[in-house]
């Protein structure tokens, strides 16, 4: 099989209800409208074997999650996703392998109403990086430097399962219901678009975790030129962090990436409709802190004492 057989097999015949989509794969580039009145958000993220995944897991999961944790970001500015672009890099042409791959992209992108609209594909060591799009209503993208000093820092969902589910690879034993649990974890990410609706009102400020709750935390201080301060008590460490890691839960909910949930800020006044909002999504949030004027970042133990926290996540380099 060539490499524009391939194409045809595995990624043209994906289908698509898009308007949008003047010109899809075959031709040199695709052609897009961006409906009136939105902005177009774009983001890419490069997953490569052994870094981001593992060659043994199924194809069908490695593309599912290639795409959830694209279509994060997009959650994260306060857009809905639209396309994808996907530049696929494989050793050999395994049929078996790309008719799972090409699965796991139909049903990642019939989540969201998605298209895949073109892409490249070349020989060399398996990596997938895929672009994403998205809209956002002018002017209403969720940035991240829009936090205040005084604003509540939120966080969707309980975090740290990803983390341990990384653990739990290499055979360790576990009881099956609770591993069955976290691989989903690690594997189908949720990225939280049944969120952007309440946050475009409201957020000041997000940013999805992908490397780790205080490393991209630190990522809105940097960017707000602010400090925070967040209560160890408040940290939403997941249940079977605590079955499992009980000694350093709170140290792995704070530091583990993979999780794809939401950290973001809003004013004091306008925390209440907030929650009203967030709690028909039917996604808890949970408060962890506030931001504060300096640069630091600072955590409140189960003592009181408040000490500096450090940003801690996976970095490549
Ligand atoms: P060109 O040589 O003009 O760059 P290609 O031969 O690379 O074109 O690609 C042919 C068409 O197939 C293009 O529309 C391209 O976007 C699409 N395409 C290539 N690889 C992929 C892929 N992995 N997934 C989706 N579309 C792809
Ligand atoms: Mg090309």
């Amino acid at each position: 099989m060539d490499e524009f057989s391939l194409i045809d097999v595995f990624f043209k015949t994906i289908p698509h209800q898009q308007d949008h989509v003047i010109i899809g794969i075959g031709d040199d580039a695709a052609c897009l409208s961006v409906p009136k009145g939105m902005h177009l958000l774009v983001s890419s993220d490069t997953l490569v074997s052994d870094v981001h995944f593992k060659p043994s897991w199924s194809a069908y999961d490695i593309a599912y999650r290639a795409v959830m944790v694209n279509v994060s970001d997009i959650a994260a500015m306060g857009g809905q996703p639209c396309w994808i672009t996907l530049a696929l890099t494989v050793p050999t042409v395994d049929e078996q392998w790309l008719k799972l791959f090409s699965q796991g992209l139909k049903d990642s992108l019939d989540r969201y109403n998605m298209a895949l609209i073109g892409g490249d594909t070349t020989r060399g060591p398996l990596c997938i990086t895929i672009t994403v799009h998205g809209f956002v209503p002018k002017g209403r993208a969720i940035r991240r430097d829009g936090a205040s000093s005084g604003d509540i820092i939120y966080v969707s969902g309980e975090l740290g399962a990803a983390a341990l589910a990384l653990d739990f690879l290499d055979g360790q034993p576990i009881d099956e219901t609770d591993k069955a649990l976290l691989m989903k974890k690690l594997l189908r990410p949720e990225p939280r678009i049944d969120l952007v609706d309440c946050l475009q009102a409201f957020a000041t400020a997000a940013i999805d975790i992908s490397d780790g709750l205080s490393a991209d935390l630190n990522h809105l201080c940097v960017a707000s030129r602010l400090g925070a301060l967040l209560s160890l008590d408040q940290i939403p460490v997941h249940p079977l962090l605590k079955k499992y890691r009980n000694n350093n839960a709170l140290d792995i909910a704070l530091s583990g990436g993979d999780d794809y949930e939401l950290c973001f800020s809003v004013s004091p006044e306008h925390e209440e409709p907030l929650l009203k909002s967030l709690a028909q999504s039917g996604v808890t949030c949970y408060p962890i802190g506030v931001f504060e004027k300096g640069q630091a970042m600072r955590v409140k133990q189960f003592n009181g004492e408040i000490i500096p926290l450090e940003a801690r996540g996976y970095r490549h380099f």
